[in-house]
């Protein structure tokens, strides 16, 4: 049996498909047999169409035909004459290899694409580097991202990115594991919010199965069982029916208003990504979104988002919401949420450095776009926006007079936003908790980042498996720190949430109930069962 953090609850039984870190390292060696090189060449083309085929039917029936479009043109790069002639006469002319021809001729091509000055025409330089990489990755013989085709799959990575994981289908992928990562690194969050089980911190799980092995994930208590005799299978048959019926039976809180014994009324709300994730949040009975992780509508794509589309996100989540408090948090990117088309400078310690609303106040550009998206999308709802990452007071104020720059703006255009928005801050670095009681004089409410707080706190890395038993969140340091935060905001008759991990941490929520916590914020999988516990304290 191997163990590692319990990152996701639930049981499941599958077969292992590795991912592999993917090095696409070329050599330069020229060849003498020209047409085997150009073999070698139509069979990673042909391969590379199949493969794009599977992804097209896959984003058509999750994602819509206009997504699914981008892969019909990827099949069309494939067959382009000008492009593949162009590799092959590279090939039969200078005798290069198939991998250096690809990307010698692709790198042209992309260099064309790169600086024209439509932009249309500059997006296609995405399209092809995303298909000369799948071509280089069939020519090596290497699986290219994580694209899962089997049924009942768990997925075994070094680790996997938040990208990685966004993009899983959950109809193949059933769990997955990691070497590294901790239980609010953000691969561990997604796991959640797609409600599969998930193992972190393992160290060597990637050396110690191979690929079609047979395993139980026990997402409960962080354990796996390799290639199970038949009696352990029929246990854990039995753990994974008693799960589901677990399940069903905390269904009849969904409609429950939660109140402590002794009368004190709680919201429990969900934590999303995505604006598709508020679907499972309704379902589990939330009583609003208590944190829209914003960075996500900026990962998986080429560009930054435009103000239209993140207002048609924010918008959808109000709307779906129907007047219950939603929380939005401002683009919280660095740490170990990075895009690939911003780059960041190569920093020592990502944690401590240039993201969040470090970064948004460096890049107003960006921060306004998000915040007239946000103002606009107001007036559909109940809207309530934080800012990540504060560490200072003077940050919160500069932070609101762009905010207040972007109000006059909108103004003099005529278009309409809500002046009762509230707005807050995330308490997440410890300087902001000792000074909760100052800073609640001015924002309307706080809530509560323990994934961050526990790791600055204690100086323990939130993705290290080797400091985990550190990163401990009933730590005497950090229960100080919340409770001097809640009790910041009620002096000010400020409201105060929570929408870190340890939120939905059932060991936790007695506690920070009698702390008087008014808001818990989790991942829609942990509602129900959190409600289940604030109800029976007093
Ligand atoms: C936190 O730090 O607790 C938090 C909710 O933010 P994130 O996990 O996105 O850093
Ligand atoms: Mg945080």
């Amino acid at each position: 049996m191997k163990k590692g953090i319990a990152a996701s609850r639930g049981y499941a039984i599958g077969h292992v498909i590795i991912k592999e870190d993917v090095d696409i390292t070329i050599t330069d060696a020229k060849v003498e047999n020209v047409e085997s090189e150009k073999n070698r060449l139509d069979k990673a083309l042909e391969i590379s169409k199949n493969q794009i085929e599977k992804v097209k039917e896959k984003a058509l029936k999750n994602m819509g035909e206009d997504k699914a479009a981008v892969f019909e043109s990827h099949i069309m790069l494939l067959e382009d004459p000008e492009f593949i002639g162009a590799i092959e006469m590279e090939i039969t002319n200078n005798n290069t290899n198939a991998e250096k021809a690809v990307k010698d001729i692709s790198d042209s091509f992309l260099a064309i694409f790169e600086s024209m000055e439509d932009e249309y025409m500059r997006e296609r330089a995405a399209d092809v580097k995303d298909v000369s990489n799948r071509i280089l990755l069939n020519l090596l013989g290497k699986m290219s991202g994580i694209e899962i085709t089997e049924n009942n799959t768990i997925l075994v990575a070094h680790d996997l990115t938040p990208s990685d994981t966004a993009q899983l289908d959950k109809e193949k992928v059933i769990a997955f594991l990691t070497n590294i990562g901790g239980r609010t690194s953000h691969s561990a969050i997604m796991a959640r919010t797609l409600e599969i089980p998930a193992i972190v911190g393992m160290n060597d799980i990637t050396s110690s199965v191979k690929n079609g092995d047979l395993l139980i994930v026990d997402g409960i208590e962080g354990n796996v069982i390799v290639n199970p005799d038949d009696e352990t299978i029929k246990l854990y048959e039995r753990k994974v029916e008693e799960y589901k019926e677990e399940v069903e039976g905390l269904k009849r809180l969904i409609e429950v208003k939660t109140c402590t014994k002794s009368g004190k009324r709680i919201d429990v709300a969900g934590n999303i990504g995505k604006s598709e994730d508020v679907h499972k949040v309704i379902e589990n009975g939330a009583d609003g979104i208590g944190l829209f992780r914003t960075e996500f509508l900026y990962m998986d794509r080429d560009n930054l988002p435009t103000e239209e589309e993140q207002f048609e996100s924010y918008k959808y989540v109000l709307e779906k919401m129907e007047g219950k408090p939603v929380v939005i948090r401002t683009l919280d990117i660095g740490g170990d949420k990075k895009l690939s088309y911003l780059p960041l400078p190569e920093e020592m310690n990502p944690f401590l450095g240039y993201r969040a609303i470090r970064l948004c106040l460096d890049r107003i550009d960006i921060f306004k776009v998000q915040l007239r998206a946000l103002l606009r999308a107001s007036v559909f709802g109940n809207l309530k926006v934080m800012f990540p990452m504060i560490a200072s007071l003077d940050e919160f104020l500069k932070a609101k007079a762009v905010v207040d720059e972007c109000k006059a703006e909108l103004k003099s255009e005529g278009k309409e936003y809500s002046e009762e928005i509230e707005w807050g801050i995330m308490v997440e670095i410890p300087a902001a908790a000792v000074c909760a009681d100052e800073l609640a004089k001015y924002v309307d409410f706080f809530s509560i980042g323990t994934n961050d707080l526990i790791q600055y706190t204690l100086a323990a890395d939130r993705m290290s498996e080797k400091v985990s038993y550190l990163y401990n969140p009933m730590h005497p340091a950090v229960l100080s720190l919340i409770k001097m935060t809640i009790d910041g905001a009620h002096n000010h008759g400020k409201w105060c949430g929570m929408c870190g991990e340890m939120a939905g941490d059932e060991t936790a929520i007695p506690t920070l109930v009698s702390y008087g916590l008014d808001e818990f914020s989790m991942s829609a999988s942990s509602i129900l069962r959190a409600k289940q516990i604030i109800i029976n304290q007093d």
